[in-house]
């Protein structure tokens, strides 16, 4: 058989050309665009003849994401689901809902490559990159699994948005199409570990979309301790390439700060981060923002989660210095397990 071809990862133009060498006609592209932008299988694409539709089952690929476990919060409604990809892999995404609307954290990758020390998501390594139509298909998912709509989106889960990076654009450019889920670029972040030459490319892209950035750590020290990255592109790179990215984009960059208890949560880990951020973007006007995050205990790296306490603390030195710092809420406690466990349960 020959190789099947994921249609639902192809933008308006590609549908036109894959539809032509069926000799089909050419608004057929155009009446199932905004379908395959909403992960319809074929089988419901009813306005196509029978016949056309039995092609399609010999020819396209099926990406579609089913849902293999879900856990629903009974404290906020979060909802954590498993979903199994076409060949038998897993991956998470969590369904949160905000005052401000549905969000719904989705992963880039089978696994991750990246090694950062407190995450499960990287245990086992990276077995293989998500297809824009799988990124899609999370969305999808979860919006026909709960009948509500997903009006905001975090590239937060498992695996490195940046280390997959022409899917990732793909997908950014099909889910904000007017025709299928049509999520402004406003409402994505996307967060990084820091693969410096990839926030340049995107910074030319010129998408309004919010880019986080995982810093975790002032010092290229503690840094590399906890994130190999750090020994390829160090701080002073990641920072001007995030300096920047501001300055292309007019986007501001929020900083992720996982804090993990003795390490770099003290008050002076806390000086030198604002110090830090503040040197970098100094003349820029850029406003510094920072979001903290009491690290989820893995058990495979022996790390402790601090107090609420120790959080707000932190907090407090960074605002005093003049950055703007939130600690992140926790939704779906009932129900945590940190980002990759529930698919490592799966396969070890
Ligand atoms: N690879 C990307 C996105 C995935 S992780 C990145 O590194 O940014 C999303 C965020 O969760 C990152 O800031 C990551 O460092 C953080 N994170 C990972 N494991 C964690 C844990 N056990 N506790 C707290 N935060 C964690």
């Amino acid at each position: 058989m020959s190789e099947r071809i994921d249609i639902y990862s192809m933008n308006i133009n590609e549908l036109t050309d894959f539809f032509a060498s069926l000799g089909e006609p050419k608004y057929r592209a155009k009446q199932v665009y905004p379908h395959l932008l909403h992960s319809v299988p074929i089988d419901e694409l009813t306005s196509l003849s029978k016949s056309l539709r039995e092609r399609l089952r010999e020819t396209v690929l099926d990406t579609s994401v089913g849902i293999e476990r879900r856990l629903v919060s009974k404290i906020d409604g979060t909802v954590k689901y498993l979903f199994r990809l076409y060949d038998g892999e897993f991956i998470e995404s969590v369904f949160m809902r905000y005052k401000h609307g549905n969000t719904l954290c989705i992963s880039s990758q089978v696994g991750c490559r990246m090694g950062c020390r407190f995450c499960a998501s990287t245990i086992g390594g990276r077995v293989r990159d998500l297809l824009p139509s799988e990124l899609i298909g999370q969305i999808s998912a979860a919006e026909r699994d709960t009948g509500l709509r997903v009006s905001n989106i975090v590239m937060m889960g498992i695996g490195e948005p940046l280390d997959n990076f022409d899917n990732v654009v793909r997908f950014l450019e099909l889910v904000n199409d007017p025709s299928g889920l049509n999520i402004g670029y406003r409402h994505i972040s996307l967060s990084t570990s820091g693969v410096v030459p990839r926030i340049r490319e995107l910074a030319e892209l010129k998408l309004p979309i919010t880019l986080s950035v995982s810093l975790h750590a002032a010092t290229d020290e503690a840094r590399s301790e906890i994130m190999p990255i750090n020994k390829k592109w160090n701080i002073s790179e990641l920072l001007s390439a995030c300096v920047d990215y501001y300055k292309s984009t007019g986007r501001r960059i929020s900083f992720e700060y996982t804090l993990i208890s003795g390490k770099n949560d003290s008050e002076s880990d806390a000086l030198a981060l604002a110090s830090l951020l503040r040197r970098a973007f100094s003349g820029t006007g850029a406003p510094l923002h920072i979001n903290l995050i009491r690290v989820n205990e893995v058990k495979e790296s022996g790390f402790r989660r601090g107090s609420a306490e120790a959080a707000a603390a932190f907090a407090a030195v960074l605002e005093r210095e003049g950055c703007v710092a939130t600690v992140r809420r926790r939704l779906g406690a009932d129900i945590n397990a940190a980002c990759g466990q529930l698919r490592r349960g799966e396969t070890s």
